[in-house]
């Protein structure tokens, strides 16, 4: 058993401290039109710590540099990142990277831990350190607490033998209502950024390409 900070296993990182690749940066820079080409320098304490290839294809970025493995040998990599543009519900649109690892489109990716494969926060499971969290997923979280506190989860829960009846009743629904407005506001979001909700989404993005 691991004592006071000796580094928990399932321990989010923080996306900030990664290196990342975010498509709002590709847009407006011009980097996401076909047969554009480039280096991207990360830095750290004032030196460079890593560098990317990158050149474009009509829906795909290809990311290609070389990283090291455990016994500091050279390893090349080439990571096709499939790109998609998107309308937003009112008007415009906007760019997402396909998450290599998953289903998901996403606007940042960040490197994983020996750099030698790239995904989405869900997928590496970071967090972002200042910004705020979604609003669904911070409500979900509240839905989350409030059923782990009554010992279960959206399906499924206990009474504590010290709590009243009414009190258990009060708690259960309203975490229900947590949820139920946490799924709403996923609703609202995926409408947003995708155009479609969230059931369509899914089988949306997971079709598979050659039909
Ligand atoms: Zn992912």
């Amino acid at each position: 058993m691991g004592g006071w900070g000796s580094g928990r296993p399932g321990r989010r990182d923080v996306i900030e401290r990664r290196l990342r690749l975010d498509v709002r940066v590709f847009r407006r820079n011009g980097w996401l039109v076909a047969g554009r080409a480039g280096t991207l320098y990360w830095s750290g304490y004032g030196e460079q710590t890593a560098s990317v290839r990158f050149t474009t294809h009509g829906d795909a970025v290809v990311l290609e540099y070389t990283t090291k493995d455990e016994n500091g040998q050279a390893v090349p990599v080439q990571i096709d990142v499939p790109i998609r543009r998107l309308p937003c519900r009112f008007g415009g649109h906007r760019h997402y990277w396909k998450c290599p690892r998953c289903v998901r489109w996403c606007e940042v990716l960040a490197a994983d831990l020996s750099c030698r494969g790239w995904a989405c926060r869900q997928c590496l499971r970071l967090r972002y350190a200042c910004q705020g969290l979604a609003p669904a997923v911070r409500v979900q979280q509240r839905a989350h607490r409030m059923f782990e506190r009554l010992g279960g989860n959206a399906d499924y829960v206990m009474k504590p033998r010290w709590m009243r009846w009414r009190t258990f009743n009060r708690l259960v629904a309203q975490a229900q209502d947590f949820d139920a407005m946490a799924d709403k506001l996923f609703a609202v979001d995926c409408m947003n950024r995708f155009g479609m909700l969230p059931d369509d989404l899914a089988e949306w993005v997971v079709k598979p390409r050659g039909r």
